[in-house]
Protein backbone atom coordinates (compact mmCIF):
# COMPACT_ATOMS: atom_id res chain seq x y z
CA UNK A 1 0.00 0.00 0.00
CA UNK A 2 1.63 3.07 -0.91
CA UNK A 3 1.93 5.76 1.78
CA UNK A 4 1.80 9.33 0.27
CA UNK A 5 2.26 11.24 3.00
CA UNK A 6 5.06 9.19 4.65
CA UNK A 7 8.24 11.17 4.38
CA UNK A 8 11.42 10.44 5.52
CA UNK A 9 13.23 12.62 7.79
CA UNK A 10 17.09 11.49 7.83
CA UNK A 11 17.97 14.46 5.64
CA UNK A 12 15.64 16.63 7.98
CA UNK A 13 17.45 15.84 10.57
CA UNK A 14 20.83 16.06 9.23
CA UNK A 15 19.85 20.07 8.16
CA UNK A 16 18.40 21.15 11.12
CA UNK A 17 17.12 24.77 10.68
CA UNK A 18 16.55 24.22 7.07
CA UNK A 19 13.09 24.82 5.21
CA UNK A 20 12.37 21.95 3.25
CA UNK A 21 9.42 22.40 0.72
CA UNK A 22 7.55 19.26 -0.42
CA UNK A 23 4.29 18.76 -2.70
CA UNK A 24 2.55 15.58 -1.87
CA UNK A 25 -0.62 14.25 -3.23
CA UNK A 26 -2.61 11.16 -3.23
CA UNK A 27 -6.07 9.89 -1.60
CA UNK A 28 -7.60 10.16 1.80
CA UNK A 29 -10.06 7.23 2.10
CA UNK A 30 -13.57 8.27 4.44
CA UNK A 31 -13.28 11.66 5.52
CA UNK A 32 -17.09 12.64 6.09
CA UNK A 33 -19.00 15.31 8.04
CA UNK A 34 -22.55 15.11 7.79
CA UNK A 35 -23.90 15.12 4.72
CA UNK A 36 -20.32 16.12 3.21
CA UNK A 37 -17.65 13.97 2.42
CA UNK A 38 -14.08 14.07 0.96
CA UNK A 39 -14.42 13.54 -2.97
CA UNK A 40 -11.89 10.33 -4.47
CA UNK A 41 -9.57 12.54 -6.17
CA UNK A 42 -6.25 13.20 -4.89
CA UNK A 43 -5.63 15.90 -1.73
CA UNK A 44 -2.88 17.84 -2.66
CA UNK A 45 -0.68 19.34 0.30
CA UNK A 46 1.87 21.79 0.13
CA UNK A 47 4.35 21.84 2.93
CA UNK A 48 7.55 23.33 4.88
CA UNK A 49 9.19 20.79 7.05
CA UNK A 50 12.11 21.52 9.10
CA UNK A 51 13.85 20.32 12.20
CA UNK A 52 14.32 21.91 14.93
CA UNK A 53 16.33 19.59 18.02
CA UNK A 54 14.32 16.49 18.07
CA UNK A 55 11.09 17.84 16.57
CA UNK A 56 9.75 18.36 13.36
CA UNK A 57 7.08 21.46 12.98
CA UNK A 58 4.90 21.21 9.33
CA UNK A 59 3.37 24.03 7.93
CA UNK A 60 1.86 24.89 4.75
CA UNK A 61 -1.82 24.13 3.22
CA UNK A 62 -3.74 21.13 2.15
CA UNK A 63 -6.09 20.44 -0.43
CA UNK A 64 -8.80 18.50 -1.52
CA UNK A 65 -12.07 18.24 -3.45
CA UNK A 66 -15.89 17.50 -1.38
CA UNK A 67 -18.91 16.08 -2.22
CA UNK A 68 -22.34 16.75 -0.60
CA UNK A 69 -25.55 17.37 -0.43
CA UNK A 70 -27.00 21.02 -0.71
CA UNK A 71 -28.97 21.62 2.87
CA UNK A 72 -31.78 23.13 0.99
CA UNK A 73 -32.81 21.46 -2.05
CA UNK A 74 -31.03 18.39 -1.29
CA UNK A 75 -29.17 18.08 -4.45
CA UNK A 76 -25.98 16.99 -5.08
CA UNK A 77 -23.07 19.55 -4.54
CA UNK A 78 -19.26 20.04 -4.37
CA UNK A 79 -16.59 22.33 -4.29
CA UNK A 80 -13.27 22.65 -2.81
CA UNK A 81 -11.40 23.16 0.53
CA UNK A 82 -8.33 24.74 1.38
CA UNK A 83 -7.34 24.35 4.76
CA UNK A 84 -3.97 26.14 6.28
CA UNK A 85 -1.90 23.77 8.60
CA UNK A 86 0.73 24.64 11.14
CA UNK A 87 1.85 21.38 13.23
CA UNK A 88 4.65 20.16 15.89
CA UNK A 89 5.36 16.39 15.65
CA UNK A 90 8.01 14.80 18.11
CA UNK A 91 8.74 11.56 19.51
CA UNK A 92 6.44 11.75 22.53
CA UNK A 93 3.40 13.54 20.81
CA UNK A 94 0.94 15.26 23.39
CA UNK A 95 -2.37 14.39 22.93
CA UNK A 96 -4.29 16.84 21.50
CA UNK A 97 -1.46 19.31 21.27
CA UNK A 98 1.78 17.77 18.77
CA UNK A 99 1.92 14.37 16.59
CA UNK A 100 3.92 11.75 16.92
CA UNK A 101 7.36 11.62 14.81
CA UNK A 102 8.93 8.23 13.46
CA UNK A 103 12.26 7.04 14.05
CA UNK A 104 13.51 7.94 10.63
CA UNK A 105 9.87 8.82 9.17
CA UNK A 106 6.74 11.35 9.70
CA UNK A 107 3.32 10.43 8.96
CA UNK A 108 1.46 13.58 8.03
CA UNK A 109 -1.56 11.23 7.14
CA UNK A 110 -3.92 11.86 10.49
CA UNK A 111 -2.48 16.02 11.07
CA UNK A 112 -3.99 16.00 7.09
CA UNK A 113 -7.22 14.01 7.91
CA UNK A 114 -7.76 16.17 11.07
CA UNK A 115 -7.39 19.46 9.25
CA UNK A 116 -9.40 18.63 6.18
CA UNK A 117 -12.05 16.99 7.87
CA UNK A 118 -12.52 20.05 10.42
CA UNK A 119 -12.76 22.58 7.16
CA UNK A 120 -15.34 19.70 5.34
CA UNK A 121 -19.01 21.93 5.27
CA UNK A 122 -21.63 20.87 7.63
CA UNK A 123 -24.37 22.24 6.26
CA UNK A 124 -23.48 22.49 2.17
CA UNK A 125 -25.25 24.74 0.06
CA UNK A 126 -25.32 24.77 -3.76
CA UNK A 127 -25.66 28.39 -4.07
CA UNK A 128 -26.18 31.17 -1.33
CA UNK A 129 -29.27 31.84 -2.86
CA UNK A 130 -30.43 28.28 -3.47
CA UNK A 131 -34.47 28.66 -2.90
CA UNK A 132 -34.96 25.35 -1.72
CA UNK A 133 -36.43 22.33 -3.50
CA UNK A 134 -38.84 22.97 -6.39
CA UNK A 135 -42.34 21.13 -5.52
CA UNK A 136 -42.65 20.09 -9.18
CA UNK A 137 -39.37 18.68 -9.99
CA UNK A 138 -38.89 17.29 -6.35
CA UNK A 139 -42.26 15.38 -5.37
CA UNK A 140 -41.83 13.89 -1.72
CA UNK A 141 -39.99 10.93 -1.37
CA UNK A 142 -39.53 8.70 1.39
CA UNK A 143 -35.63 8.52 0.55
CA UNK A 144 -35.76 12.44 1.68
CA UNK A 145 -37.53 11.56 4.42
CA UNK A 146 -34.75 8.78 5.59
CA UNK A 147 -32.45 11.36 5.52
CA UNK A 148 -33.79 13.90 7.75
CA UNK A 149 -34.16 11.23 10.45
CA UNK A 150 -30.97 10.51 10.20
CA UNK A 151 -30.30 14.30 11.45
CA UNK A 152 -33.27 14.29 14.46
CA UNK A 153 -32.66 10.45 15.65
CA UNK A 154 -31.34 11.65 18.70
CA UNK A 155 -30.45 8.30 19.59
CA UNK A 156 -28.43 6.75 16.72
CA UNK A 157 -26.02 10.00 15.97
CA UNK A 158 -22.61 8.05 17.37
CA UNK A 159 -20.85 11.16 15.97
CA UNK A 160 -21.12 13.69 18.31
CA UNK A 161 -23.82 15.57 15.89
CA UNK A 162 -26.47 17.44 18.51
CA UNK A 163 -29.86 16.07 17.99
CA UNK A 164 -32.40 17.76 16.60
CA UNK A 165 -30.56 20.64 14.35
CA UNK A 166 -33.23 23.17 13.98
CA UNK A 167 -31.96 23.27 10.20
CA UNK A 168 -33.71 19.79 9.95
CA UNK A 169 -36.32 21.04 11.71
CA UNK A 170 -37.21 23.50 9.26
CA UNK A 171 -37.08 20.80 6.58
CA UNK A 172 -39.50 18.53 8.61
CA UNK A 173 -42.12 21.51 8.63
CA UNK A 174 -42.43 21.47 4.72
CA UNK A 175 -45.08 19.83 3.40
CA UNK A 176 -45.77 19.24 -0.83
CA UNK A 177 -49.45 19.43 -1.88
CA UNK A 178 -49.50 16.66 -4.88
ZN1 LIG B 1 -29.50 23.85 -3.29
Amino acid sequence: MSRPFLVPTGELFRRRGERHRVTLAGPLRGLALSTSRLADGDVVADLVLEAQGDTVTVSGTVAGDWTGECRRCLEPTGGRVVVEVSEVFEPDAVEGETYPLGTDTIDLEPALREALALALPVAPLCDEACAGPDPGAHPVTTAADDEVDDGIGGESNGDGRPAGDPRWGALDALRFDT
